[in-house]
């Protein structure tokens, strides 16, 4: 190998938005990511809603009243 021109290679620790640390071999100083095997759905076996953008309260607020009327009748 050359010298000088590979990046070097370290461990790191990576880290989820849960809370969950990785270590990891990178070229980069550090890992951050959202969503990580601890805490997706696919290897919970839990389903988890991710609401990023708080779409399912804007949905909530604008059907609330559609819902509250169908519960009556
Ligand atoms: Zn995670």
């Amino acid at each position: 190998m050359r010298n000088d021109i590979h990046p070097d290679y370290k461990n790191i620790k990576a880290s989820c938005a849960c809370g969950a640390e990785f270590e990891i071999g990178s070229v980069n100083e550090e890992i951050k990511v959202e969503i990580c095997s601890a805490c997706h759905p696919f290897f919970t076996g839990k389903q988890k809603l991710i609401d990023t953008a708080g779409r399912i309260e804007k949905y909530k607020q604008r059907y609330a009243k559609h819902f509250e009327e169908k519960k009556e009748a």
